[in-house]
């Protein structure tokens, strides 16, 4: 059977990541986004977990209803795969699988997996970076090169990573960074502004997520960046999906997890007239 197209969503075992999954298995046959099934790779670190949501999707009313999922050919399908941001190893693995298996490329991946540490201190700060914004980027690097030609990367970042919360120097610095690594130089110099207890000082807020947000956002922008000036044209983005009842906001919100899937949605597989290095939330481009 071949797709029309294939995507990846990463963290998808529950919340925000689990609802993108539903809402793009929702697009077909229904909306006018839609050009086809798709085959989706709802992925996640843990095999128990994944395997788990994988099922629960298969048995949902909304799909079933919809008629949205079938596993042998004419609707969308969705497969598990394990995928842990924070593991090159687990990242090169599900590469070199979709290499092999989707000779042809991948056409989205929404990237999705995050996490929200509790506390403040240098090691809150490395585990933090460590996923958001390493393991993140990580993943954009070996899903560019499998990607089709107007592929798209969706980095589902964060309003906390808006630039109102930094010094006028440090946002100057983000806003100037045209480089991964630009952005890269800044998440050092807070983490050891940290380590030397003076992030404050150095222009950031006492935050490990809000600045591992900045930094997803601002090198989403240098990966567009890249891409143009290679002469790629996959369309890089990144967006807030909205302050979702989820259990990284421990049940608080204004959104459900599917009202929060819609900007990432829209972001992988809707009409954003080849926008490519914005940023957006509630379907819009917000600024940065
Ligand atoms: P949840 O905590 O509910 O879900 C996070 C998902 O990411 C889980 O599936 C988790 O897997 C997965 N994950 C964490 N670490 C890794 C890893 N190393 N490799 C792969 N998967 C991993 O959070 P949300 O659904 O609320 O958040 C989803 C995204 O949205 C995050 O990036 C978050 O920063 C962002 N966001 C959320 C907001 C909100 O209001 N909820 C607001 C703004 C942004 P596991 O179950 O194994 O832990």
């Amino acid at each position: 059977m071949s797709y029309k197209r294939v995507g990846v969503v990463t963290g998808a075992n529950k919340g925000i990541g689990l609802a993108i999954v539903r809402q793009l298995a929702l697009q077909y046959p229904k909306s006018p986004l839609n050009n086809g099934p798709l085959l989706i790779y709802l992925t996640a670190r843990d095999k128990g977990r994944g395997e788990a949501a994988l099922k629960d999707l298969y048995e949902d009313p909304r799909l079933k209803k919809a008629k949205a999922l079938s596993s042998d050919g004419g609707l969308s399908e969705i497969r598990y795969h394990a995928l842990d941001i924070g593991d090159s190893q687990s990242i090169s693995t599900f590469a070199d699988y979709l290499k092999k298996t989707h000779g042809d490329g991948v056409d989205f991946v929404i990237n999705n997996a995050g996490i929200a540490m509790q506390g403040f201190d240098t090691n809150v700060v490395k585990g933090t970076l460590a996923i958001n914004y390493y393991g993140t980027l990580e993943a954009c690097h070996a899903s560019i090169p499998l990607l089709k030609p107007n592929g798209r990367i969706a980095n589902v970042a964060s309003m906390a990573g808006h630039l109102s919360r930094y010094s006028d120097e440090v946002r100057k610095q983000f806003l100037a960074s045209k480089t991964e690594d630009d952005v890269t130089k800044i998440m050092k110099k807070f983490a050891s502004a940290v380590e030397e207890g003076k992030e404050k000082e150095a222009g950031f807020p006492s935050a490990a997520y809000a600045v591992s947000q900045a930094g997803l956002i601002g090198a989403t922008r240098a990966l567009a960046l890249a891409e143009k000036e290679k002469g790629g044209s996959v369309l890089i983005n990144s967006c807030c999906p909205g302050w979702v009842v989820t259990d990284m906001t421990k049940g608080k919100g204004h959104k459900t997890p599917d009202q929060g899937a819609q900007t990432p949605v829209l972001l992988a597989i809707g009409d954003i007239k080849d926008k490519s290095g914005t940023f957006w939330q509630d379907e819009k481009e917000v600024e940065w």
